[in-house]
């Protein structure tokens, strides 16, 4: 991360330096959800993505996307095994309850 600070806009520190790794390598997926949002608006996503993309990262959260054993994924599990039975869909619409 040290080469990144170098590459931060005058003044601002990007969004990966300012929040640490811990955010960027957690295990928890609401926390790796939270890293690629503030990628978001990150001006090295592209060419960050693309040499995460190329060195086939192993895991963390790279350009705005998590990377699980080297390639990019729409969404990482939590640790362990899922559940044996969902939670059942909601009987009634909550927009609808919410209305009320
Ligand atoms: S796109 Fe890359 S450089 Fe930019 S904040 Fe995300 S991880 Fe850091």
């Amino acid at each position: 991360m040290q080469a990144l600070e170098l590459l931060a806009p005058p003044g601002r520190a990007l969004p990966c330096v300012a929040e640490g790794p811990e955010l960027y390598f957690s295990e928890s997926p609401r926390e790796l959800e939270k890293a690629k949002v503030l990628c978001r608006p990150c001006p090295l996503r592209a060419s960050c993505l693309a040499g995460a993309k190329e060195r086939r990262e192993p895991w963390g959260v790279w350009g705005g996307e998590v990377f699980v054993d080297g390639h990019p994924v729409p969404y990482k599990r939590a640790r362990g095994r899922p559940r044996k039975h969902p939670h059942p869909p909601l009987p009634i619409d909550v927009e609808e309850a919410e209305a009320c």
